[in-house]
């Protein structure tokens, strides 16, 4: 070999050296989102046109809609930021229902496993998932899911995994995923630190900078738990926010999703170390007595739809807020319920609205009809027996958007989420927003929006069991929480378990 080529063949593996260095330092991040957060219980089956209706949006897709469960665009943000090559799959996510039939839950699934296949090598995976999604034949879709995924990246390749605390955690999860990390609050106003802390686990574990080790402690609880009150307020800030050891990374709440039937339901601790599986252990125990020690203080006392009524009429301040707990779209109810719209129109009330029925006959009805229309509607009460009687009104049609949007998440991380093909619609003195979807009532622009006058009303009624609360409160001191026959009542006894687990606290004292 002569002077040259020797300098030739020097010159060319430093070049390949650069490169190899340099390739490795930008990092290929699959991301994908697929969630949903079933009740068992909902005779409403989610299908493909449901996916398509909320979030259901394909790798080639440059712009999509806010949900409020949006981590997947926190996910791209960093990994642009980070310089680092993000490769899309399919974000699926949808308004919460009955269970996944099949072939949608399959469909999809197979989607986003052939994306990943097809973008091997990659160096981390980051998935936003619920938690809580069940098919028909899956009880544990995230288990089934993550396996799979797990099965196409092989053992080495970091899987992070963000859920709803109202997820059911599986062991199948936890043995599946690398991290898996859930939003602290309820309202899940933190949905997006929650992502952007999760990225930068992953990111330092593809570094080879950290070692996560998961553990978890069963409650063997379920309930609802919003953390804007104490002592879920300390508990949180406590236990969630901050920890005794900086090698513990992460520590979760699952808060559970009590309408739902299945064998891994319930409140679980879940702790993420940086190699300390002793630590993780006594973490997610110590923490898990701390929620034991506190959960008989945390059950919600609820008002009936009259003592809500007297005690509106008792004060000052309006528009006082009544939450219609039990006819949340977003815990999969179908928000057609009229036990609190059938009391008010025989009530003494002054001026109420209602925000946000979903009827999606009565909107092209109203649209057919057009502005300032009068109609004779039955209203409400059609998709089962926990929707109550429907309601035959006189109405006039007030406005029709199909472009309004209502805000939510935290300042800076806020997303407008849109409420659909509406109409407002006047009968007496109750005003009602109706929907083509079924959205949950998450801010007041659900009534501003239509150019409804918040001091007009002496109540609003929010179709919502604790979101609307974050943005509501701003305008209301006074916050009914009223419990009816709906979908999604407190009362578990009333539901035919079949697969959780006992005991069950409160159902098992
Ligand atoms: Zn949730």
């Amino acid at each position: 070999m002569n002077m040259n080529s020797l300098l030739y063949n020097m010159l060319f593996s430093l070049q390949v050296n650069y490169f190899m260095k340099h390739e490795r330092t930008v990092k290929r991040v699959f991301i994908a989102a697929f969630g949903a957060e079933t009740n068992s219980f909902s005779v409403l089956p989610t299908t493909m046109k449901d996916f398509q209706a909320s979030c259901l949006i394909r790798p080639e897709q440059k712009k999509w809609p806010a949900i409020a469960n949006d981590g997947h665009s926190e996910f791209l943000k960093m990994t642009e930021k980070m310089g680092h090559r993000a490769i899309r799959g399919t974000l699926a996510y949808t308004t919460p229902a009955g269970p996944l039939t099949q072939l949608t839950y399959e469909t999809l699934r197979d989607e986003i496993i052939k994306q990943l296949h097809d973008a091997l090598p990659v160096d981390c995976v980051l998935l936003n998932l619920h938690g809580a999604m069940m098919a028909d034949g899956y009880d544990d879709c995230e288990g089934d899911f993550l396996e799979k995924i797990r099965q196409i990246v092989g053992s080495q390749v970091p899987i992070g995994g963000l859920l709803d605390p109202h997820a059911h955690l599986s062991q199948k999860m936890i043995d599946s995923a690398t991290i898996l990390l859930a939003y602290k609050e309820y309202p899940h106003t933190d949905f997006a630190i929650s992502a952007r802390k999760l990225f930068k686990l992953i990111d330092q574990t593809t570094d080879g900078k950290l070692i996560p080790v998961m553990r978890h402690y069963d409650c063997h609880t379920m309930g609802a738990f919003p953390t804007i009150t104490t002592p879920m307020r300390e508990f949180v800030d406590q236990h969630l926010m901050q920890y005794p050891s900086p090698k513990i990374l992460d520590c979760s709440l699952i808060h559970s999703f009590p309408w739902a039937d299945t064998a891994d339901a319930g409140v679980k601790s879940l702790v993420v170390t940086d190699n300390d599986e002793q630590l993780a252990e006594s973490y997610a125990k110590a923490v898990a007595d701390e929620f034991i020690k506190i959960r008989s203080q945390l059950i919600q006392n609820y008002d009936t739809i009259d003592t809500a009524f007297s005690a509106i009429n008792q004060i000052k301040d309006f528009p006082a807020i009544i939450a219609d707990v039990a006819d949340n779209p977003g815990g999969g109810a179908a928000s057609d319920a009229t036990f609190i719209l059938e009391q008010a129109r025989k009530s003494r009330l002054e001026k109420i609205a209602f925000g946000i029925f979903w009827d999606p006959f009565i909107v092209d009805l109203a649209y057919a009809a057009g502005k300032g229309a009068n109609l004779k509607i039955r209203l409400g009460g059609k998709a089962s027996w926990f929707s109550g009687v429907p309601q035959d009104m006189d109405v006039e049609i007030l406005e029709l958007r199909d472009d309004a949007k209502q805000y939510f998440g935290d300042d800076g991380d806020q997303r407008s989420l849109p409420l659909g093909k509406a109409v407002a619609m006047r009968h007496g003195n109750i005003d009602i927003i109706v929907s083509n979807l079924r959205i949950q009532s998450l801010s007041p622009d659900c009534f501003t929006e239509f150019g409804l006058n918040l001091s007009d009303y002496t109540a609003l009624v929010v179709k919502s069991t604790n979101h609307f609360q974050a943005a509501f409160s701003r305008i209301s001191k006074n916050i009914y929480y009223v419990m009816t026959p709906g979908a999604l009542t407190m009362d578990f006894t009333s539901f035919p378990y079949q697969k959780i687990t006992h005991p069950m606290w409160p159902i098992d004292q």
